[in-house]
């Protein structure tokens, strides 16, 4: 199994109409280093697809980015033990998107073919329709988290192309969900 996963909202705080723009703005959400670990003591790759518009922008360079991921890499990993495997990132700016940007699938693609997974065996976390969208362009298993912009996301409601779509209070609960799933297909 292939797990990728939405940054801001999922990981970390979101900000509403702005953006994560220096390592100290990056603030972990409850449990998800723990969440991260148990993922990766399933042996199963975990990856990022986020959006980083601040960049196409010009609001922050894409060495700052490195920075605040190094950070964000180093608080999972003190908080938990969580690994991430690998960071993709769509610098696009919304007035300008290629299919990496989400709602496309470009980067969900580009990990499943990294990891040589299929879509079938891949699944997409995150807190937006646009991640419910590119994990159904892409193929993908898709959890909705009600974190970050996750409530505010499932109380518009999800339009039909996107379902089925599991919904999880958080990322530890959605991580809760994968692996007693797991168990009973195992069991089965
Ligand atoms: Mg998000």
């Amino acid at each position: 199994m292939l797990i990728l996963l939405d940054r801001d909202g999922v990981l970390n705080r979101d900000y509403p109409d702005d953006y994560v723009k220096s390592p100290d703005e990056l603030i972990l959400l409850p449990g998800v280093g723990p969440a991260v670990a148990r993922l990766n003591a399933m042996g199963w790759p975990v990856a990022i697809c986020t959006n980083q518009s601040c960049i196409g922008k010009g609001i922050i360079d894409e060495a700052m980015l490195a920075l605040i991921h190094r950070h964000l890499r180093e608080r999972l990993a003190r908080d938990g033990g969580g690994r991430i495997d690998e960071i993709y990132f769509a610098p696009d700016p919304p007035w300008a998107p290629t299919e990496r940007r989400k709602p496309g699938a470009g980067m969900l693609r580009e990990a499943m073919a990294h990891f040589r997974v299929a879509p079938a065996d891949t699944v997409f976390i995150g807190d937006s329709l646009v991640d419910l969208q590119a994990g159904t362009t892409a193929g993908c298993r898709r959890i909705l988290v009600r974190t970050g912009k996750g409530m505010k996301t499932q109380a518009a409601g999800l339009p039909p192309d996107v379902q089925p779509v599991t919904i999880a209070e958080s990322l530890p609960d959605a991580v809760e969900r994968l692996l007693a799933g797991f168990q009973a297909t195992a069991e089965a």
